[in-house]
């Protein structure tokens, strides 16, 4: 195979592990009250994490099901504005499109100088030219941003594992800005695996790249894949089973994470691992690292932040129309069928 990565321009990260936050770091948080801002798939499961690691936490929320939930898990909960009043530490966990708005409108004329505010991704604050995020000077900015989805924070609490995430320092008013950080990602479990440090800017970059890159090449070939077999007649039911509906292409990715691209090969048959390896590099395609690269310099211009940022103001859900001419696609029937046929239920998700 030929290996086109230029290595020398690979570089490391700080990474934190429960053994490099000292004890002393959660305890001085264990005084602080720390106000969880929307009680969503984050925020009950950072909540959670929080209240189980010795944490005084209030939740900030405005009238909704999401209230009555965190009453009912034992929760104070005030209005936004009040949990901003009454909080030293801010986890601001409601959806990214809301946040600009919210932060100005409900936060900001609540807050004093010494706070610190979390965010779990850097999106906002790394185009805050564009979003319009507006950050006082006076408070500290932190990031967790977990690699995982919230019931996956709560879970992997529980269990000891612990998860991944990216952390950074963007503004640190008060000089202890990186003792609340490492602190609060102690806390919250993710020191278990290993928490990350990066800039809001490298996560909001690597986030919106798997999103725009990773993603959909590799949803072309799953596509792609799908069509050679549709169209050379094999039965649609195996075809699907056979690509992806068995769920076995994930314990795959499992292994890729947990021993390695290449070592986890060893977990197929000798017939998979040579055919493999000799039909791999027939798929080396230079035009596909372009385009990659493209998505990316995309990212980085703040092009794509502009271009979203004027989609939403348009008006109509701009995610809804893409989203039903990607329905339209002939495959999507077929996948309807063979669903049924293979009585597989899709409504209890
Ligand atoms: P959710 O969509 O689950 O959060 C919903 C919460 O925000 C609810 O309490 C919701 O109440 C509240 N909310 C929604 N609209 C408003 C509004 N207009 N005013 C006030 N509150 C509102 O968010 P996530 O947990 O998915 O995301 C939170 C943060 O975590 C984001 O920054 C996201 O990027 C980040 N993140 C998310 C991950 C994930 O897997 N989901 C992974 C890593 C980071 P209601 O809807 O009733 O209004």
């Amino acid at each position: 195979m030929v290996l086109t990565m230029n290595e020398t321009k690979a570089k490391h990260a700080t990474i934190y592990h429960d053994e490099d936050v000292s004890d002393e770091l959660v305890e001085a948080l264990r005084k602080k009250v720390i106000a969880i801002i929307g009680y969503g798939n984050q925020g009950r499961s950072q909540a959670l994490n929080l209240r189980d690691s010795g944490m005084n936490v209030i939740i900030g929320n405005i009238e909704d099901e999401y209230k009555k939930k965190a009453q009912e898990d034992g929760f104070k909960v005030e209005s936004i504005e009040g949990a901003t009043k009454h909080a030293d530490i801010l986890m601001i966990l409601i959806p990214d499109e809301i946040q600009a708005d919210i932060f100005e409108e409900k936060i900001k004329p609540n807050l004093t100088s010494g706070k610190t505010i979390d965010f779990a991704t850097g999106y906002n604050v790394a185009f805050k030219e564009i979003t319009g995020m507006q950050i006082p000077i006076d408070v500290d900015i932190i990031m967790i941003a977990p690699r995982m989805i919230g019931v996956g924070v709560r879970e992997k609490y529980l269990s000891g594992e612990g998860f991944f995430s990216f952390i950074a320092m963007e503004q640190d008013a008060t000089g202890n800005a990186k003792n609340t950080l490492l602190g609060l990602a102690k806390a919250l479990g993710t020191t278990k695996a290993g928490a990350i440090e990066t800039s809001f800017r490298d996560e909001a970059h690597l986030d919106l790249y798997t999103e725009q890159a990773f993603g959909p090449a590799f949803g072309q070939v799953l596509m792609n894949s799908l069509e050679v077999l549709v169209e050379s007649g094999y039965p649609v039911e195996a075809i699907f089973v056979e690509i992806y509906m068995s769920g076995e292409f994930s314990f795959t990715l499992k292994e890729m994470a947990e021993i390695g691209i290449v070592e986890q090969m060893k977990f197929h048959s000798p017939t998979s691992q040579y055919g493999s390896l000799t039909r791999g590099a027939r798929f080396i395609n230079p035009k596909l690292k372009e385009l990659m690269a493209k998505s990316l310099s995309e990212i980085q211009s703040g092009k794509f932040a502009r271009e979203w940022k004027r989609a939403q103001k348009r008006g109509k859900d701009p995610v809804a129309s893409l989203k039903q001419t990607a329905l339209q696609m002939p495959i999507n029937k077929l996948e309807r069928e063979v669903r049924k046929r293979l009585k597989m239920n899709p409504e209890k998700k």
